[in-house]
């Protein structure tokens, strides 16, 4: 690995008083699996106030304290693309956050609908699958993760100058091209069902809301997880912030 080139999210924040001090869990990645030492350099961001070149002054396995050397990155928030999923397994789960979080979803929802797998969501760990990925892919800031809520009660409370994009297996949805060009500047969510689809009732009830519209990725059934890459991959480049 190559040192200088580390880039780590960290809570501290840099105003500029006291000299930035690292926790026991980072020092530990930095010294003993990284191999830092007093002298190298390191980015850090805070999800706050952009990111900042630092020096190593001092490290050992329970403490790191640094000098800021200077701020590399204003603070910068993404398009407004938030993902609903239902989850699946780990991996696939895994999967789902580190991409989205590459793909620059803004914020991510699990939601719990008929043939979801499982309701016990541990949104503990999506932080942490969130928080690699948005060092590795250089992201200022971090998505945003909601706690599981069920479909229908995410629905009711639904934000109506948000249009939710489902996408729709069934071969029944609008082509993504023509639905996502017409999102270019507004506040959009797509919503990508379990493994074994939406159920039909779920379907009926998603058609029937204003502020929704069914949407198609083509005529072969992807994965789950293939679908919410796809799906973010082709809002951004048709409707998001990809410069
Ligand atoms: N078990 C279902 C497939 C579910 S795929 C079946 O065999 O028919 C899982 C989810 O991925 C779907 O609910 C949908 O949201 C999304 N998806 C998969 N392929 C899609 C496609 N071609 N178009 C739109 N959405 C798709």
């Amino acid at each position: 690995m190559k040192k200088g080139k580390i880039r780590i999210y960290t809570d501290i924040v840099f105003d500029g008083g006291f000299a930035p001090t690292l926790g026991e869990a980072q020092s530990h990645y930095l010294y003993n699996v990284m191999k830092l030492s007093a002298g190298d350099d390191l980015l850090c961001f805070n999800n706050r106030d952009g990111e900042f070149l630092c020096r190593i002054e001092k490290i050992s396995k329970k403490e790191t304290r640094l000098q800021l050397l200077e701020k590399t990155r204003n603070f910068e928030r993404p398009a407004d693309i938030w993902l609903l999923f239902a989850p699946l397994k780990k991996d696939q789960t895994d999967f789902v956050i580190q991409k989205a979080t590459e793909l620059g979803v803004l914020r991510i929802l699990p939601v719990i609908t008929k043939f979801t797998i499982t309701d016990k969501v541990k949104t503990e760990r999506f932080r942490a699958q969130a928080i690699e990925a948005a060092e590795q892919s250089r992201r200022v800031d971090l998505p945003e993760i909601q706690e599981a809520l069920p479909l229908e009660k995410l629905l009711v409370s639904w934000d109506k100058e948000r249009k939710l994009y489902f996408m729709d297996e069934t071969g029944n949805g609008r082509d993504v091209v023509s639905a996502f060009v017409e999102s270019k500047g507004q506040k959009a969510a797509v919503l990508v069902g379990p493994e074994g689809g939406f159920e039909a009732a779920e379907l009926s009830a998603l058609r029937k809301l204003s502020f929704a519209e069914g949407v198609s990725l083509g005529r072969r059934i992807l994965r789950a997880e293939t679908a919410v890459a796809a799906a973010l991959s082709c809002w951004q480049a048709l409707a998001g912030d990809w410069r």
